[in-house]
């Protein structure tokens, strides 16, 4: 039995009738930038963060980078953020001449160290630190980053907020959804997200008509009228036929975060069943409601032999992130060496994503853990 990491055949199966004639309607219509389904979309999405408003954008890439252009993030700036993290999150600070600020991950979350962040703020100097911009807590893996302390820190330091979402879309911190904590919360809909659209998408949430007001001019070029540019945005738009997809989808999201849930539950009684939890750390919940965008176990030492028999057993899994972003070649001049972010290196090293996605059968989970046990009982 081969095990996929993920399967996208079968959503698509559960939706088809509901979204061929509505996909059918829009070619029709042959109206492809923006309207009506990408400002339906834009308030489900408020909604269902508990936003009062939502701007639909071009990607999570791009959510990033138009929320931390909205701030007035410029040339030398410092933005903190995770070095354990997608590309993106320093990416798009990067690409607008900002310096990423790492702050070292704490090990049981994934997610940046509150008191690191503490730490780190009070050892630079105080001209470094009137250049501290903003901060993008990272909700790793469908868990959110520890809000609480982050957001006090922020308010000491006057720092905005921009929380990368991309993979935490439902997930709560306190009663709160991911996205709805910060300045501007980013998402991301590319396919394998919880909610994902038929190619790229991604949607920045904000607090204020204003702010939502500056994103939507970004996102046209920074004009305020057409032809008449104000400021330099970008072409950050979605596809109507993207949101339209995303509409229909977002019906099922809460039923699909369910499934994921039990799904995690499943796989915490079968590796106790199964007697790994010497050899396997798996994810825990301390912050709150997660809603497993990826299922990460540790397995120390193992982790590279494990993978390969995994994957000679026809099971699809996945290191995020194998090399952390303090030590990608591009980020070489920010002077940064292996032992800078001890955690953020070590979770690289042991990391693996198992397959978690909604329509997984008991028995092809039945089936992953059966080949990580097959392996810790050959190597032990
Ligand atoms: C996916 C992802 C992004 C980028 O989203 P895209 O839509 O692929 O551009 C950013 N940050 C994190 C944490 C992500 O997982």
């Amino acid at each position: 039995m081969n095990v996929p990491l993920l399967d996208l055949t079968r959503q698509y199966d559960q939706i088809r009738d509901r979204l061929t004639p509505r996909l059918t309607a829009l070619l029709e219509s042959q109206q492809f930038i923006l309207g009506e389904p990408v400002r339906q979309f834009e308030a489900e999405m408020a909604d269902y963060c508990g936003v009062p408003f939502a701007v639909g954008v071009s990607s999570g890439t791009d959510a990033l980078l138009i929320s931390l252009m909205a701030i007035g993030t410029r040339p030398g700036d410092l933005v903190i953020t995770s070095p354990y993290t997608f590309f993106a999150t320093a990416g798009a600070i990067a690409r607008l001449g900002a310096i990423p600020l790492f702050v070292d991950i704490e090990p049981r979350t994934f997610t940046i160290d509150p008191a690191k962040l503490a730490h780190t703020i009070d050892d630079l100097k105080p001209s470094d630190r009137e250049r501290l911009k903003a901060i993008i807590p990272v909700h790793l893996y469908g868990q959110c980053a520890d809000m609480g302390p982050i957001t006090e820190i922020a308010r000491t330091f006057h720092l905005s907020i921009i929380e990368d979402a991309a993979q935490a879309i439902g997930a709560e911190y306190g009663g709160k959804r991911a996205g709805s904590m910060g300045d501007y919360g980013c998402f991301s809909f590319f396919p394998s997200k919880n909610l994902g659209g038929f190619g790229d998408g991604g949607l920045v949430s904000a607090q204020s008509e204003s702010d939502r007001d500056h994103l939507v001019r970004l996102r046209v070029h920074g004009g305020a009228e057409r032809y008449r540019h104000t400021e330099i945005g970008g072409n950050f738009r979605l596809d109507a036929l993207q949101a339209l997809v995303l509409s229909v989808k977002l019906a099922y999201l809460d039923q699909w975060t369910a499934m994921r849930r039990d799904n995690a539950a499943r796989y915490r009684m079968l590796f106790a069943d199964a007697g790994l939890q010497e050899h396997v750390g798996l994810p825990i919940e301390v912050n709150g409601k997660h809603v497993y965008n990826q299922f990460v176990i540790r397995a120390p030492r193992h982790r590279d032999a494990l993978q390969r028999h995994l994957a000679e057993n026809g099971i699809g899994v996945a290191i995020y992130y194998p090399i952390p972003l303090h030590l990608q070649p591009c980020f070489a001049y920010l002077g940064q060496q292996a032992g800078d972010f001890p955690q953020s290196e070590r979770a690289a090293g042991e990391t693996l994503a198992l397959p978690i996605f909604p329509e997984l059968e008991p028995a092809q989970m039945e089936r992953v853990v059966d080949i990580i046990a097959s392996y810790f009982r050959r190597h032990t």
